[in-house]
């Protein structure tokens, strides 16, 4: 029987030992202790070059801070793309100190408290609007203030981006204003004094089917013109969402990018007229960083359990909960798991890895084959530079934080 496999790695080896920025894992867990986060820069220029290449021009690239918000990772982000999405006022204060720009950056998430308006009131940032409430609240408090709001109004579609793993537009929702209330909305928009600036139009996230993705692509942009063509609004930006997913799991593939730039180009020239020079958003967390992590963690005990060899952690889900399971998955599924410095060595035994909570929740892998690991080896878990320490329960039996580390390849 033929086993589906993870997909490939993308970091180096050298003498069967992971390297992350060029470092060997064993020493960076020398110089940082274990358990660590460790993100290389140079998959994520990578990555964002490989967008660049097939998108138009006219299509940005918004980081999705809520991803990943190491701040110096956030700081490298703000130096190589075109701006970013924050979640709350914390998200905020942290891309401004990194160095992205207000008017790069926006707003969503479905309950913004007054403080968290001003906030983005005074700093100048778009406030993507997510309900009629939301909208008198903010002006009210614009009022209030002498500022002028930047606002895009953000849409909950009548559909959804299919096969994706965290559906975030189409039924009842509570984000976004739905599709058929947004006429109403756009008509009050018109008689505000408010700095409008196009839409948001989010469909779901973590989707590895092309397809799917550009459909998806193609109905916010349909959309979109239904509810802006003729309104007599500027146009300056929409957001036409993400989605773009990474393979985590035997048996998933690396997204090809080619046909979503190939139909974007198309998609521009479409809707040349209505749109004017005002340009699209990508706005992706986990296709920029989620390849760029490995989480890394000391094996402190192995034992066997009436015949099963469990290897017991440093780490665990307190630091990644996405890697036990327990951030949205039905049914629980491996990540790839490496023994640090025999990577490529051929499978000797079948083990369980659990962290060190007392939970049977803390799981890092079940029935995984690896070659034979002792305790003081390193297991290493690529796919972790999204949702990982950011998603995780970290208070959760009062372990200490890991560390985090961005590697730029100078121990080359
Ligand atoms: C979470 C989120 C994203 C990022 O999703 P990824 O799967 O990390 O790309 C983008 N936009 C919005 C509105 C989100 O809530």
């Amino acid at each position: 029987m033929i086993h589906p496999s993870h997909a490939p790695l993308l970091f180096e080896t050298r003498a069967g030992i992971l390297c992350i920025g060029g470092e060997p894992a064993t020493a960076l867990a020398e110089r940082v202790g274990t358990p660590f986060y460790a993100y290389d820069s140079r998959l994520i220029q990578r990555r964002i070059k490989e967008l660049r290449d097939v998108l138009p021009s006219r299509v940005q690239i918004h980081y999705a801070v809520k991803a990943n918000p190491f701040p110096p990772l956030l700081h490298r982000m703000a130096g190589l793309l075109d701006g970013c999405d924050v979640a709350s006022a914390g998200e905020l204060e942290k891309s401004l100190e990194a160095g992205f720009r207000p008017e790069t950056i926006s707003f969503a998430g479905p309950g913004k408290r007054d403080a968290e308006l001003m906030a983005a009131l005074q700093a100048g940032i778009t406030v993507n609007v997510e309900s009629a409430g939301e909208l008198e609240r903010l002006t009210r408090l614009s009022e209030k203030l002498g500022i002028r709001p930047r606002v895009a109004l953000r849409i909950n579609p009548d559909f959804e981006l299919k096969g994706s793993g965290m559906r975030m537009g189409g039924g009842a929702k509570p984000f976004g204003i739905d599709a058929e209330q947004a006429p109403a909305i756009i008509r009050k928009i018109n008689a505000l004094d408010i700095d409008f600036q196009g839409l948001h139009i989010f469909t779901g996230s973590q989707s590895l089917n092309m397809e799917a993705i550009i459909q998806a692509q193609s109905g916010a942009l349909d959309l979109a013109r239904t509810l802006l063509e003729g309104a007599g609004l500027p146009v300056r930006q929409i957001n036409i969402g993400g989605g773009l997913g990474i393979p985590y799991f035997p048996g998933e593939n690396r997204l090809n990018i080619n046909p979503m730039g190939d139909r974007l180009h198309h998609l521009l020239e479409d809707h040349g007229g209505w749109l004017g020079d005002a340009h699209l958003i990508l706005e992706l967390g986990r296709f920029l960083v989620g390849e760029a992590g490995v989480y890394v963690t000391r094996i402190v005990d192995r034992k066997v359990s009436r015949g099963e060899t469990f290897l017991i952690t440093d780490g665990g889900m307190h630091h990644h909960l996405a890697l036990s399971g327990n951030l949205g998955q039905i049914l629980r599924k491996n990540y790839p798991v490496y023994l640090a410095h025999r990577v490529g060595s051929p499978p000797e035994e079948i083990v369980n890895i659990h962290g060190p909570l007392c939970t049977p929740l803390d799981v890092l892998g079940h029935k995984v084959a690896l070659p034979r690991a002792e305790v003081g080896d390193l297991i290493a878990v690529t796919q972790s530079g999204a949702y990982g320490l950011t998603a995780s329960p970290v208070h959760f039996l009062g372990h200490p934080l890991p560390a985090e580390v961005l590697l730029d390849g100078e121990h080359e």
